[in-house]
């Protein structure tokens, strides 16, 4: 019925109309040509039952007599019945006695005469009646009635059916579609209406009522709907400009705030420098071990600092979609990533990289934030890493893939949000900033970051960017 569900409401309630006329004429027109077939046969048993009998009372004398050949002529007055197509009268004592046949008919009536009744065999209607002379019977009588009749009222009555049913459907379409307009206008105005409003998205059109019934109350129902979106609207545009300028004073107050944080770490590792500088040998070996640890904290939190600043500064309104050289923002990460790369004897492998749309200095840090990972958490051998793309179907799944200790499968996911590190600062240096830091971009650029790892083998990040018109094809 999935035809039926897409139709038209107009289109729907014609059908609706023309298949409910149609069955119930259909219906009444089967009852009546049943009731028609069973009183056809009855009239046809009784008709042949007559027949029979007087028949069998014009053949009382030659049968008495055992005159054959006047009995053969009282039976072939029967070809005036068209319907008759065999008779067979049969002597009680000595059986077959004589005979009628149709012309162009051929008959196997049996010799001896059957029991008395009528029976429908095939296309043709078996009666059989006794001869009775005195009230003693001294025969049988019995005819072959063919149908044809009846068949011929069936297909008459078929081809009366057809013309009714035909008529009728035709009148029901006629009426249907002036009948059915006061129902289908109303409601496909306000259909029209609403499509209106989605394109143009203006929530202030009202839909005028129609009458005092149900789709009146819809209307209203309608456009109370529209009231509350428009107001909704109203309130959230309201809630939207807040949210916009609180965050503006938020992100001054991060900057300032950290501005001023910054300053006073420096100081505390400027002195501590010249402490060390000044007094340092007269210090005891516990006292510069102090200094070393406050010098160590400033650091951290300097570090600290500048990832929170970096990922604030992502909430910024975008600097706007430029097409980005994949490959020349991996070269750009990689030498902000120089001094450990070339420390730890790091090799790096890049494959053929597109072009997409997205922010170049977002992509940069992206890239430098996930080799720096793979740099750092490498396993007993130097790092190895390889970058590559491939294209599914409208975007890019770039994977950075590296040899290092990898990832126990629990917290694949949770290496994402902010702050969650696996291991000692002891182990490994790190602020647990910089996965937020690499899901923020990418899904600011409408994509998907995870990770499959397996531990001690390995671990490869993988992120998708969309393949927009600004993209240009990876050479092959
Ligand atoms: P950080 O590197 O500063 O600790 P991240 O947010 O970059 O913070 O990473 C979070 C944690 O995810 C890391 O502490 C580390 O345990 C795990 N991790 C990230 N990258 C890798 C990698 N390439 N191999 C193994 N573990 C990793």
């Amino acid at each position: 019925m999935r035809w039926f569900s897409v139709l038209p409401l107009r289109r729907k309630l014609t059908v609706v109309i023309l298949t409910t006329c149609g069955s119930v004429l259909l219906l009444a027109c089967a009852v009546i040509a049943s009731f028609e077939i069973v009183n056809f046969r009855r009239t046809l048993v009784g008709e042949g039952i007559v027949l029979a009998d007087i028949i069998g009372a014009n053949t009382q004398a030659a049968l008495a007599f055992k005159d054959e050949a006047a009995a053969t002529v009282t039976l072939r007055a029967l070809q005036a019945e068209r319907n008759v197509l065999a008779a067979r009268l049969y002597a009680a004592d000595s059986g077959r006695f004589a005979d009628y046949v149709a012309p162009g008919f051929i008959t196997a009536m049996p010799d001896h005469p059957p029991a008395d009744g009528h029976q429908y065999i095939g296309s043709h209607l078996d009666i059989t009646r006794p001869v009775v002379l005195d009230g003693k019977r001294i025969g049988t009588i019995a005819l072959q009635v063919a149908l044809t009749g009846m068949y011929e009222r069936i297909g008459f009555f078929a081809i009366i059916v057809s013309g009714v049913l035909g008529g009728s459907l035709l009148v029901a379409l006629v009426l249907s579609a002036s009948l059915q307009r006061p129902i289908t206008e109303p409601i496909l105005a306000l259909a029209d209406i609403a499509t209106g409003i989605a394109e143009r998205k203006d929530y202030s059109i009202r839909a005028p009522r129609q009458g005092d019934n149900e789709v009146g109350a819809l209307t209203d129902a309608f456009n109370h709907m529209l009231g509350e979106i428009q107001q909704q609207n109203l309130r959230l545009q309201q809630q939207a400009a807040e949210l916009s300028r609180s965050n503006a004073e938020l992100e001054q107050f991060t900057y300032i705030s950290s501005h001023d944080l910054k300053e006073p770490l420096r100081m505390v590792t400027m002195y501590m420098g010249l402490l060390e500088k000044k007094h340092g040998p007269r210090l005891e070996p516990e006292a510069l071990q102090f200094m070393h640890f406050a010098v160590e904290g400033a650091a951290r939190l300097q570090q600290l600092i500048e990832d929170l600043l970096s990922y604030a500064r992502l909430d910024r309104p975008d600097a706007g979609y430029a097409p980005v050289d994949l490959a020349a923002a991996v070269r750009e990460a990689l030498a902000n990533n120089l001094a450990e790369i070339e420390r730890l004897h790091a090799e790096v492998e890049i494959g053929p990289l597109p072009t997409v749309a997205g922010e170049r200095s977002q992509l940069v840090q992206l890239f430098q934030n996930l080799i720096g990972n793979a740099v750092k958490f490498h396993g007993d051998a130097p790092p190895r890493i390889v970058i590559s793309a491939q294209r599914r179907e409208d975007r890019w799944e770039i994977a950075v893939r590296d040899q290092g200790i990898g990832i126990e499968p629990a917290y694949r996911q949770r290496i994402f949000d902010m702050f969650q590190r696996l291991h000692s600062r002891a182990d490994y240096p790190g602020t647990g900033i910089g996965l937020a830091i690499c899901r923020k971009i990418v899904e600011r650029h409408g994509g998907s970051i995870w990770v499959e790892s397996e531990p001690g083998q390995g671990s490869t990040f993988r992120f998708t960017l969309r393949a927009e018109a600004a993209t240009v094809a990876v050479p092959a």
